[in-house]
């Protein structure tokens, strides 16, 4: 079906569904169609009133209409651009303010955000964001400083990463904190390069292998690939949690350090940690710790207390800061004792009344075997507001009370679904912050992707699919503790619906979505060959003058 000469795409006769007859313009009532802005725009249209080049108005530019290169081309001798003058139109669609308006709004109204519903996407932490941290962060004297303003001029910017890095300290119990990494897998990288720069100054550079359990997130292993360390995976146990026994095992002078994300992927806290961690010092390693999840045991579980060396937390989960499409993410990374004089550059120090910024590798004893930077300048400003924000408005029994409802949603998930659906690990006892289950019971030929599609049309955006590897066609369910009873349950019934069609083996449903704009997309060539220039199907002539 193709684009009118009207900018829109008429509808054919085979979209007819049933005895409603499809609508001329492609629209349904609220959902409205939307071309590519390449389809709809132009090279004539313009939301903007230029001047035309080298008319009397801009006589001053001593600029002529050169004809042969398209409309309100400038050619002057007197132009700066040496011999690099544009020779042909460059080909961006134009729009009118208001055209321009309505797409972007339409392609947003086809989008799914947590401000529409509900996102139980497991592993990522989907919570609301309080508007409160918004108006935080954009106060100008936040949201308009620069890095590179003299450090006297931003003393109170400094203030908000000084106080904010204290309360990170104190909640994993840890000894400093690193607030410059930009994402979770940064922060993961972070902790590996400290911990690499730790051994190498013990002349302990030789140990090349990273213990991963197979529970860990899949951001673990690639780090430590990364970093340059061989990875190494260490199996679970029938309930889902790493084989201590086999870890410990695996321990030795080849062993630079394990990463282990807890609570894992499997939404199960990790019980061995002190035990891990004990015997992985004991042969000279390091203990980094995922700390993605802290969600689930912030205010009860200090990782300090577990002998964890490195945890990266992200503030775009645990601290409510907006991710996805909404925002940057912030992952600052707690030390231990062991690994501080490791850490990188930038750290924020009180010295008397002054916030000051250490920036120099050798600044002082404290930073001497820092191994440099993670990035150019401090880190994430708006999202250093808003998770400060997000901690002093909750105090330390509202942050207690985040963990306990994140586990009591996740819970009140698990088992009111677990007679339906298949919950691998539910025997084994509660879970933390997300609810596993299985494609286990379903009608042959149907599998975890059909029982996606169909929460779509149920107005849902779907769960974390097939992840953790360590269970079959895995639904990872994260309700977070903002999310009500009423919207709970309206979810647990329309996953259950869905769950039954898919164990009926209702046909209907390998062709969900039915109501979304687009339906099976193939997901897969679009993440390996992804089309990202847009060329015309049947050009027609560039608009010359
Ligand atoms: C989200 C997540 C990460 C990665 O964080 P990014 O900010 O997306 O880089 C790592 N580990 C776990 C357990 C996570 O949930």
């Amino acid at each position: 079906m193709s684009i009118n000469q009207s900018g829109w795409r008429p509808t054919s006769p085979e979209a007819n569904t049933g005895n409603v007859p499809a609508s001329v313009t492609g629209n349904k009532a609220l959902m409205l169609e939307e071309a590519l802005i390449f389809e709809i725009g132009d090279g004539e249209t313009t939301g903007v009133d230029f001047d035309t080049f080298g008319s009397p108005a801009n006589a001053g530019a001593q600029g002529t209409k050169d004809s042969d290169h398209g409309p309100g081309f400038l050619r002057s001798q007197e132009n700066k651009l040496g011999g690099l003058l544009r020779t042909a139109p460059i080909g961006l669609p134009g729009l009118s303010e208001p055209e321009t308006v309505r797409h972007y709004t339409r392609l947003s109204r086809q989008n799914y955000g947590i401000d529409l519903g509900f996102f139980p996407l497991g592993s990522c932490t989907m919570k609301h964001n309080p508007r409160l941290n918004e108006k935080m962060a954009r106060l100008p004297g936040f949201s308009d400083v620069h890095p590179l303003q003299p450090v006297d001029t931003v003393q109170g910017a400094l203030e908000v990463i000084h106080q904010l890095a204290h309360w990170l300290v104190t909640l994993t119990g840890m000894t400093s904190v690193a607030m410059s990494p930009k994402a979770g897998a940064h922060g993961e990288l972070c902790g590996i390069l400290a911990i690499r720069a730790a051994l190498e100054a013990k002349g302990e550079g030789a140990r090349k292998i990273i213990l991963v359990p197979e529970s860990a997130h899949g951001t673990n292993p690639a780090t430590a690939a990364f970093a340059g360390y061989s990875v190494e995976d260490i199996p679970a146990t029938a309930e889902g949690r790493v084989d201590t026994a086999a870890l410990k095992a695996r321990l030795g002078p080849d062993v630079a350090g394990v990463m282990i994300t807890n609570p894992n992927t499997c939404g199960l806290f990790e019980r061995d940690m002190r035990e891990i961690s004990d015997a992985v010092h004991a042969a000279g390693g390091f203990v980094y710790c995922d700390g993605a999840n802290f969600n689930a045991i912030v205010g009860r579980v200090r990782p300090g207390d577990l002998g964890i060396d490195a945890m990266h937390i992200n503030l775009h989960k645990t601290f409510s800061t907006p991710h996805g499409g909404g925002g940057p993410g912030s992952g600052p990374v707690v030390f231990s004792e062991a690994l501080t004089p490791y850490a990188p550059v930038p750290f924020v120090e009180r010295q008397g009344d002054q916030f000051v910024l250490i920036e120099e590798e050798n600044a002082d004893e404290h930073h001497a075997g820092s191994f440099g930077r993670m990035v150019a300048f401090h880190g994430q400003m708006g999202m250093f507001t808003r998770a400060l924000t997000y901690i002093l408005s909750h105090g330390a029994d509202g942050l207690r009370q985040v963990s306990e409802d994140a586990v009591l949603n996740a819970n009140y998930i698990l088992r009111s679904l677990d007679d339906t659906l298949d919950a691998p690990f539910g025997p084994s006892g509660p879970c933390m912050h997300e609810a596993l289950f299985s494609d286990s019971g379903l009608a042959a030929g149907f599998s975890t992707i059909d029982i996606a599609k169909g929460l779509i049309d149920e107005g849902f955006h779907p769960m974390t699919m097939y992840f953790p590897l360590v269970v079959h066609g895995a639904m990872l369910v994260e309700p977070t503790e903002t999310e009500s009873k009423a919207a709970l349950d309206q979810f647990i019934a329309a996953l259950r619906s869905v769950a039954e069609r898919a164990k009926a083996g209702d046909p209907s449903l390998k062709t969900a979505p039915h109501f979304a704009p687009r339906a099976r997309l193939d997901e897969t060539l679009a993440a390996r060959k992804p089309v990202l220039v847009w060329k015309d199907p049947a050009p027609l002539a560039q608009a010359a003058e």
